[in-house]
């Protein structure tokens, strides 16, 4: 961060924002005003390029056709890959999530190539898509409480060896394969299945962004009242019956 002006860049709002996934730039950009940090959101177009110096990249979920546009998009534009060699924090949720990986099956039934920023790849799930609340342990390595979500997808997400579960599911069917990992994560690079908009069901994750940007291992405490009733909401929901 320079300047004393966190960067915040929403990538493609007119492709990927399913669920209220532009929830999670609004949260982010709170929370770090909050703690008195002077904030630049850059929502960037499609049609637009991506900046290389921002601090924290925001990408969403999307339905399969504006998928395969946006990773299209973001390969020929390339600026993420420096943004992250520059030390950038990537949060991506979804089709944002497989559009990071190597490759996932596009709406065309082809295999699309991804950007390889993280060691992942998607493929079409065989079974039912995974709809539903998602409650999960976040890997204790990173030290955060238990994550609430919303899934909805198709895609089911394989883990290469240097990617690491974002978390465990409790409920929820996470990265579909069968073997309970959630999401994952490499360095400063994020995704996760869950829609919510997941940084307002955890504002958590969205201070381990902002402390990742700022090089600092604590933020001062603000009052999360209103999002712990929003937690707890959701995740009784999660656990009353189907
Ligand atoms: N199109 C992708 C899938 O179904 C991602 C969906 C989403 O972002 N909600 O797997």
């Amino acid at each position: 961060m320079s300047d004393n002006q966190l960067r915040l860049v929403w990538i493609y709002p007119d492709l990927l924002s399913t669920y209220g996934d532009q929830g999670n730039a609004l949260v982010v950009e709170r929370r770090a005003r909050q703690r008195g940090l002077d904030v630049a959101r850059l929502d960037v177009r499609s049609d637009q390029p991506i900046p290389t110096s921002g601090d924290i990249y925001l990408i969403g979920g999307g339905e399969d056709r504006p998928q395969r546009l946006a990773a299209e998009r973001l390969r020929r534009d390339g600026h993420l890959h420096r943004a992250v060699e520059n030390g950038a924090i990537v949060f991506s949720v979804c089709a944002g999530y497989q559009i990071l990986g190597h490759e996932f099956i596009n709406d065309l039934g082809q295999r699309e190539p991804g950007l390889g920023l993280l060691d992942v790849v998607s493929v079409r799930g065989e079974g039912e898509r995974c709809v539903g609340d998602v409650l999960a342990d976040i890997d204790p390595q990173l030290g955060l409480p238990q994550l609430t979500g919303f899934e909805n997808h198709q895609g089911v997400t394989h883990l290469g060896p240097t990617a690491r579960p974002l978390a465990r599911v409790q409920i929820g069917k996470g990265n579909g394969t069968g073997d309970g990992t959630e999401g994952a994560y490499n360095g400063t690079v994020f995704g996760t299945y869950m829609h919510g908009p997941v940084l307002a069901r955890n504002p958590q994750i969205a201070d381990l962004l902002l402390k990742l940007a700022l090089d600092v291992n604590a933020l001062p405490p603000i009052d999360d009242r209103w999002y712990e009733a929003l937690r707890n909401e959701r995740i009784e929901a999660a656990q009353q019956p189907a």
